[in-house]
This record gives structure tokens, sequence and C-alpha cells, in this order.
């Protein structure tokens, strides 16, 4: 009953989410200066568990964070967090932070004493369901994505300024969410998804400024499997606005089609048949257990 609203691992222990807790001085808070990553669970199932893994490991080498776990333990910590909290359906985070210098008041990253944090909460929506439903409106933000030789979008960030401006931006304006274009003008991404656009049949994601989410692999392999042309490529800002259909994807929702771009109404102001179609055989994958790894049993405690 005390995991009832989710289980965490904080500190190198399992605790209910509300005893989940920080030092106010983690650089974690104070800097942003943490990698993650979000992996989903359904029907008991993990979704694709080691691509997030490797996603996770390979950030957490770029921004040199090594916490005391090795793969094969934040793996066993991500299956207990699941057990722990008795979900079928959940959203499942980890997270690697700089911590605290073990020097009082070092600037210096080599001092802190990095550690990880997992939790598994129920499931997420990035896009509310209903929204999804009628299709997402996207805002296009009137600010750039921020450069990729800055903040290396690959690299499973928090540093959110500039997409939680869009969503602001987009929110101010009565849309759903938004979609950033780069300094040259070219679509990247959203505050917490890719994005895809379909134009003459192909179906199309940006090349640039955004995660190599692993929801867009997974869309781009059914592309692949349904005999749909698509590609990985530089869009222009007026390629989305002039799209026949529009959609996003990210673990938290998977496949969320979107119904307005800006002012522009698409087609019947209805998610899209190709969206719709990749989204189904989304979740056909899911019921056919493709990419799945059944979360691990609570091993008995001894009387
Ligand atoms: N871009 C950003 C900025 C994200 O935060 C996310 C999801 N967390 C995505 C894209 C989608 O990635 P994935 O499909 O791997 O969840």
């Amino acid at each position: 009953a005390a995991f009832n609203g989710g289980a965490a691992y904080v500190k190198g222990r399992f605790v209910p989410m509300e005893e989940a807790v920080l030092p106010v001085t983690d650089w974690g808070f104070t800097r942003s200066d943490v990698v993650y990553d979000v992996v989903h669970v359904t029907n008991g199932c993990f979704f694709r568990l080691q691509d997030h893994l490797d996603r996770f490991e390979w950030a957490m080498a770029r921004r040199r964070l090594r916490p005391a776990e090795d793969r094969a333990a934040i793996e066993a910590v991500l299956h207990r967090c699941v057990a722990l909290s008795g979900l079928r359906d959940a959203y499942v985070n980890m997270t690697c932070s700089r911590g605290r210098p073990r020097v009082h008041g070092s600037r210096r990253p080599a001092d802190c004493d990095n550690h990880l944090i997992a939790y598994a909460v129920p499931w997420i929506d990035v896009i509310p369901k209903q929204v999804q439903e009628r299709g997402a409106h996207l805002w296009i933000a009137g600010l750039p994505r921020v450069p990729d030789a800055s903040v290396d979008p690959r690299v499973k960030n928090y540093q959110w300024s500039d997409l939680t401006t869009g969503l602001l931006e987009a929110h101010d304006h009565d849309f759903d969410t938004a979609i950033l274009c780069d300094a040259d003008g070219y679509v990247t991404e959203g505050p917490g998804f890719n994005v895809f656009i379909v134009r003459d049949g192909r179906v199309l994601t940006p090349d640039r400024g955004s995660l190599h989410g692993i929801t867009r692999k997974t869309a781009l392999e059914i592309c692949s499997e349904l005999g749909i042309e698509a590609a990985v490529t530089a869009i222009p800002r007026t390629w989305l606005e002039e799209a026949d259909e529009v959609f996003t994807t990210t673990t938290a929702g998977g496949i969320m089609p979107v119904s307005r771009v800006a002012g522009r109404i698409l087609g019947n102001d209805r998610p899209g048949p190709i969206s719709m179609k990749i989204r189904d055989i989304y979740w056909r994958w899911h019921e056919d257990g493709r990419h799945a790894t059944p979360v691990r049993p609570l091993e008995p405690v001894a009387s």
C-alpha cells in the first residue's frame, strides 16, 4: 500500500515516491546537471528496455557521469521499482545527477558524488489522451532551438529552457504544445517529443536539433514494414506548415497525431490516415510482445 503512488530508488534505497527527495544543493537541481531516460511498461512488460539503457549509458559517458551502479544493477533497479509499485502500465524514469561536491564550495564536476535516481509511477501521456483523439494543435515557437553544438540534443537532458518557453507561448495562444525550429529555420522537436510530417506520401522526420527518440526509431521501422517511404532529413519550416499530416512521437504517449499547425487546419481537422495507421501498428506491436521484456517479479521474502 505504501508504494501506491509509485516506487523510487534514491541514495541506494527503495522508497515510496513521496519519500524520494534530494538535498536542495544537488547540482541536478541547481544546474540541471543530469542526464535521464524514460522507458515505459505496458501490460507488465518494458518496451525496448535495452535501447533505453544503451542511450542512458551513452549519455552518461558523454557527460562523464559515473554512478555507483553498473548497467546490470541499473536494470535490476528499474525492474524492482516497477515490481514494488505493482503497476502494469508505468512511466519509468532513470536519472543520473552530478550530485554534490565532496569538497565544500568546489566547482569541479569531478569532485561530485554522481548518483542514480529511478522511479516507476502510473503511466503519463505527454499530450493528454483527449487531445490525441482530436489531434494536437501545434504552435511553432518564435524562438530558435538552442544550437546542437551548445547542448547536444542526443544527450537526453533536462536543459529545457527553450522548449519550455515554446510551451508557454503555445499555451498563451491556446495551442496544446509547441515545435521549435533552429536558427536556420529547420524543424527540430518539441517539449518531450519528436515530430514527423507526411509530404507527398513520404514520412519525414528532422535530421538535426533533436533527440534520437526510440519511438521515432520505432515509427521508422513501422514505415519500413508497411512499405511507406520514410526518411530522416532536413525539414524547412514551410514543409511543416504545408504538411499533409503531422504526428509527434514519445515514450510517454506513443504516436500522437496533430490536426492543426500554427493557424492551419490539416485535412479534415482530424488525425490523418497515415498517422493513425502507424499508431495502430505501434500498439499492435505491444500486444504482440515485440521488443517486450517482462518485469521480473519480487523475490519471495525468506520467512
Ligand atoms: N525529444 C525530447 C526533447 C524528449 O524529451 C523526448 C522524450 N523524452 C523525445 C524527443 C522522444 O524520445 P523517445 O521516443 O525516446 O521517448
